[in-house]
């Protein structure tokens, strides 16, 4: 069993719904159970900022699913939740659902990097993983309490889930 982790995102079609189904759904994929969620936090948004605020969590699962077949799973949850693929890369999304981490793998697959690009410098990830694994060392990166020194936390607030 390997513990997983997984961010998830929302900017569209009420983002605080679409952020607290995905972590149910998250705990029904199979050979899959959720350990912990984090709280919701809202982000300024990356790329364009003529588009809403982001409401981001992150997950810490455990699984016995290989990474492509989780990568297939998340995929699908997506689309449940009407995401379009193919506009812009930053541009609004009702849900947007990334493997952070997958134990201590490195990988490097056209579809799959983990860990999940951009980690180290998204507060929007850091502060909500910091949350739920405090003691995290991330594969290649190092601890996660030195990444989270090094990263502003402006434009993150953290919300209430209701
Ligand atoms: P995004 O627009 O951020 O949802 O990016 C989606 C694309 O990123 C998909 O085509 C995935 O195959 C690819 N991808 C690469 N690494 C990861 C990862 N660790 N988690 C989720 N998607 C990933």
């Amino acid at each position: 069993m390997d513990t997983i982790y997984i961010g998830i995102g929302s900017n569209l079609n009420d983002p605080i719904q679409q952020v607290n189904m995905a972590i149910e759904e998250l705990g029904q994929i199979d050979d899959t159970e959720m350990l912990r969620s984090s709280g919701l936090y809202r982000s300024a948004p990356l790329g364009s900022a003529d588009q809403p605020d982001y409401i981001n969590a992150v997950c810490a699962l455990i699984t016995r699913a290989e990474p492509i077949e989780l990568l297939d799973n998340l995929q699908n949850i997506e689309h449940q939740h009407g995401r379009v693929r193919g506009g812009e890369q930053w541009g609004p999304r009702t849900l947007d659902l990334d493997i952070l981490l997958f134990g201590d793998k490195i990988i490097n697959f056209d579809r799959l990097i983990i860990p999940h690009s951009g980690l180290d410098q998204r507060s929007f990830v850091l502060y909500p993983l910091y949350e739920i694994a405090p003691d995290l060392d991330v594969p290649g990166l190092g601890l996660l309490q030195t990444l989270i020194a090094a990263c502003d936390q402006a434009g993150l607030e953290r919300i209430n889930k209701a």
